[in-house]
């Protein structure tokens, strides 16, 4: 179990987020993104594998040229 480091307080589960990203004039929302979450203040915690899935994601679903562009998470 891992401890927030933003209360200090709260426990880490295993749950989704939603990450929001903007570029240019494009926000592209990507839901259902695995993290841990703090049960006490809702931080979410998204690994480095994760991260970086979400970077490649949200710069393709940027040349899509739509104004907001929202998908779900997709591992690779
Ligand atoms: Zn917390």
């Amino acid at each position: 179990m891992m401890k927030c480091v933003i209360c200090k307080q709260g426990q880490t589960r295993q749950g989704t987020t939603t990450a929001t990203f903007e570029k240019g004039e494009a926000t592209i929302i990507i839901r259902l993104v695995p993290a841990r979450i703090c049960k006490n203040c809702g931080e979410a915690y998204v690994d480095s594998v994760t991260t970086k899935n979400l970077l490649e994601t949200a710069d393709y679903a940027s040349k899509v040229g739509a104004q907001v562009e929202i998908r779900n998470f997709k591992a690779a």
